[in-house]
C-alpha cells in the first residue's frame, strides 16, 4: 500500500500545479511563434491552413489518414451546407459513379499525424517520428513527393492536393459544421493541437498576410516538458525504453499509446517489493506494452460487484489467476490514478492554448463561443478520461468563462477534415 500511496501522490494535480504547466504552455507557445527554434518543445508549426471549411464546399475527394495505430483510406461526398448531413460517405469499392470524368484527376487530402516542417500546403519534410513509427530514410524527406512517388508506381492517378496534420484535419471537420470552432486536440495513440492564431502574432512567419487573416498554427504539444509536470520513476523508466527517450514527454503521460504501460509498471513493483502477486513475480508482467489503454479502460468502468472484468484482463493479459477482490481493487486505484493524471494535464493543456488566445475570459459586452473539437480512441472510448477531462476544464475556466467553451467531438474528423482541406485547395477551382 506504501507503493501506491506514494504512487498517488506523486501524481496529484491540484489545480495550483495545472496553472503552471498551462502557463508554462503558454510561455513556450509565444517563444515557439516566435522564431524557429525559439521554444525547445513546442514547434508551433505553420500549416498554410489560412481558409477553413466555410460550410459550403461540394465534390468528391479523397482523404489518406495515417494515425499512429490506423490507417485510414476514405472517399468524401460533399455536398454543401444542405446535404452536411450526409458529409461522409465511406465505401471501399469504387463503382463507375465516382470515376472522375476525363482529363480530370483524383484530388487527395493526406493526414499525417507526425510533425512535419510545411513548405507549402502540399509539401512539408518530416521532423521526426514519433509515437512507435520508424521508417528509416524519411526524415528530412518530404512526404507528399514520397506519397506521390509510391503512387505514380502502382499507377494511381491522383494529386495530393492538401497535406495536414490530424489536428488540422480535426479543426476542419468540425469547422465545416460551426464556424465558433478554434481548437482541434488529438487523444489518440498520441496527442497533439492546433488552433486558429492571428497572423500578425505569428513573428516567424514572414509570407503574405492571408486574406482571412488567420492561420492554423500545429503546436506538436505532444513535446511539450516543464519541471511542473508530476512525473514517476514510472514514467522515467518508461521513457528511456520508448524508441524517443527525452522526447514527447506530455505525450507520454497523457495520450493512449502509454497508459497501460504506466499501470504496468507500478503492478511490477509492487509484485516484485512487495509480493503483490505472491511469492513468485508473473513473468508477463516484465512485458513492455503489453497491457492496453483499451484494458486499462475496461477494467476501470467494471461495475461487477466482484470486479469479475478486472479478475479476467488479469488473468488474460497476465496469466495472473484467482485474484482476490483487495487486488482487484487496487488494480482499479492505479488505473484511476493514472488515468485522473492524463486527463488533468490534458485539461491544462487546452486551457493554456484557450488563454493563448485569449479565450479564457469573457470580455465585457462580448458574446462570444469557442468551441474545441477532439477526437480519438482515448477520448471517445474511455468515458473516466473524457469526463474527468470535461469536469477539470469547468474548474480552471470558472463558472462565467466555462460557460462561453464548448467540447464537441469531431467523429472521424482527422480523415474527412483533410479531404474538406483538398477541396478547398482543389486545383479546378
Ligand atoms: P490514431 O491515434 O492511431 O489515429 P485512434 O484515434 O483511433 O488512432 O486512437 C487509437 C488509440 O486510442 C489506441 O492506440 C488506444 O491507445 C486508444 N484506445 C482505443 N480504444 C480504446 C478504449 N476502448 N479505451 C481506451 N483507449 C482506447
Amino acid at each position: 500500500m506504501s507503493i501506491v500511496k506514494e504512487f498517488k501522490e506523486q501524481c496529484e494535480t491540484p489545480l495550483r500545479k495545472l496553472r503552471e504547466v498551462a502557463d508554462a504552455m503558454k510561455v513556450e507557445m509565444h517563444a515557439g511563434l516566435d522564431s524557429e527554434g525559439a521554444s525547445r518543445m513546442l514547434k508551433m508549426l505553420i500549416t498554410y491552413v489560412q481558409n477553413l471549411p466555410t460550410g459550403d464546399e461540394k465534390g468528391l475527394f479523397y482523404a489518406l489518414d495515417l494515425g499512429g495505430t490506423n490507417i485510414r483510406a476514405l472517399r468524401v461526398h460533399l455536398g454543401g451546407k444542405e446535404e452536411a448531413t450526409s458529409l461522409a460517405k465511406f465505401v471501399s469499392s469504387e463503382p463507375e459513379d465516382f470515376h472522375p470524368p476525363p482529363g480530370r484527376q483524383r484530388e487527395l487530402g493526406f493526414t499525417f499525424s507526425f510533425p512535419v516542417r510545411q513548405t507549402s500546403i502540399v509539401s512539408g519534410t518530416l521532423i521526426k517520428w514519433t509515437k512507435s513509427f520508424n521508417i528509416e530514410g524519411l526524415v528530412g524527406e518530404d512526404v507528399v513527393r514520397e506519397l506521390t512517388k509510391s503512387m505514380e508506381k502502382i499507377g494511381l492517378d491522383m494529386r495530393v492536393a492538401a497535406l495536414v496534420n490530424d489536428t488540422v484535419g480535426t479543426l476542419a471537420r468540425a469547422r465545416f459544421s460551426n464556424q465558433d470552432v478554434i481548437v482541434g486536440v488529438i487523444f489518440g495513440t498520441g496527442t497533439n493541437a492546433a488552433y486558429v492564431e492571428h497572423a500578425h502574432a505569428i513573428p516567424k512567419w514572414h509570407g503574405l498576410v492571408p486574406k482571412s487573416g488567420e492561420m492554423v498554427i500545429n503546436t506538436e504539444w505532444g513535446d511539450f516538458c516543464s519541471i511542473h509536470l508530476p512525473l514517476t520513476e514510472y514514467d522515467q523508466a518508461l521513457d528511456a525504453e520508448t524508441i524517443n527517450p527525452g522526447e514527447q514527454i506530455f505525450e507520454k503521460v497523457i495520450s493512449g499509446m502509454y497508459l497501460g504501460d504506466i499501470v504496468r509498471r507500478a503492478l511490477l513493483k509492487m509484485a516484485e517489493e512487495a509480493d503483490f502477486f505472491g511469492d513468485t513475480v508473473p513473468p508477463k508482467l516484465a512485458i513492455p506494452f503489453i497491457l492496453k489503454a483499451y484494458d486499462m479502460a475496461a477494467m476501470n468502468h467494471d461495475s461487477s460487484s466482484d470486479l469479475k472484468v478486472v479478475g479476467n484482463r488479469l488473468r488474460d493479459i497476465f496469466e495472473i489467476h484467482n485474484t482476490s477482490l483487495e487486488v482487484r481493487k487496487i488494480v482499479v486505484e492505479l488505473c484511476d490514478i493514472v488515468v485522473i493524471r492524463a486527463a488533468r494535464l490534458a485539461a491544462a493543456g487546452i486551457f493554456g492554448l484557450l488563454q493563448k488566445t485569449g479565450r479564457d475570459k469573457v470580455k465585457v459586452g462580448e458574446q462570444q463561443r469557442s468551441v474545441i473539437a477532439l477526437d480519438g480512441g482515448l477520448f471517445e472510448q474511455y468515458p473516466k478520461f473524457r469526463t474527468c477531462l470535461e469536469s477539470t476544464l469547468k474548474e480552471l475556466l470558472g463558472v462565467e468563462a466555462a460557460e462561453t467553451i464548448v467540447i464537441e467531438h469531431s467523429q472521424d474528423g482527422s480523415g474527412i477534415g483533410a479531404a474538406l482541406l483538398a477541396a478547398s485547395h482543389s486545383q479546378y477551382l
